[in-house]
């Protein structure tokens, strides 16, 4: 399925909600696929790439960088679409359809959250995650590490692992980069980054 298209069926899917048309999908051959009892409503994902390290990871694949959530189960939580529709009723379908990967992850970040953790950065143009990290199990290291990551119409289009203000995509998101077991990231203050190394 091309990109474009798994856009549209999480469209299609949340409009059909919005119309009452949610639940648990009993008649799917694969039901349940994540937990008995699972909500069905989202099994195209309106939040896709949410970026949110606790749901899901990126992933290097032969054909480039995906978020890969599938062992998400927050979205199939009963209460998690009841919270998602009461938010995303208050918007015309006209927006939902227009609207970009920004809108759609500051709900998504207040849902999860409760706040939006998000920050456009002073360093660079770029919009950090890193606040994600804020509570974990974190220790100072000398390297500092993270991705760069470029999105377009919700597709992942190029990622750069950056040490550095200087490596980072113009308009690019900014996320920990997870590597054996650890996610790796910053603290800023100045303009001066911070490394940081945490447990997940
Ligand atoms: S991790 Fe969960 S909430 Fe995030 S995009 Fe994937 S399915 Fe959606």
């Amino acid at each position: 399925m091309e990109f474009e298209d798994v856009r549209e069926r999480a469209l299609i899917e949340l409009f059909g909600a919005l119309e009452g048309r949610y639940g648990p999908n009993y008649e799917c051959r694969y039901y349940p696929c994540h937990f008995e009892g699972q909500d069905c409503t989202f099994c195209f994902c309106p939040f896709y790439p949410c970026f949110i390290y606790d749901l899901g990871y990126i992933k290097k694949t032969t054909k480039g960088y995906v978020w890969n959530c599938k062992d998400c189960h927050w979205i199939h939580e009963k209460e998690v679409v009841e919270e998602v529709l009461a938010e995303l009723s208050g918007y015309s379908r006209q927006q939902l359809v227009e609207e970009d990967w920004l809108f759609f992850n500051r709900i998504v970040q207040k849902l999860y959250y409760g706040r939006e953790i998000g920050e456009f950065v002073e360093f660079a143009e770029a919009y950090s995650l890193m606040r994600c990290l804020e509570g974990k199990d974190c220790e100072s290291v000398e390297e500092v590490k993270f991705l760069s990551v470029k999105v377009e119409k919700f597709e992942i289009v190029e990622v750069v692992e950056a040490s550095s203000p200087s490596e980072v995509l113009n308009g690019s998101i900014l996320i920990p980069l997870l590597r054996e077991g650890y996610l790796y990231g910053f603290r800023s203050e100045d303009g001066k980054l911070e490394g940081i190394k945490c447990r997940i």
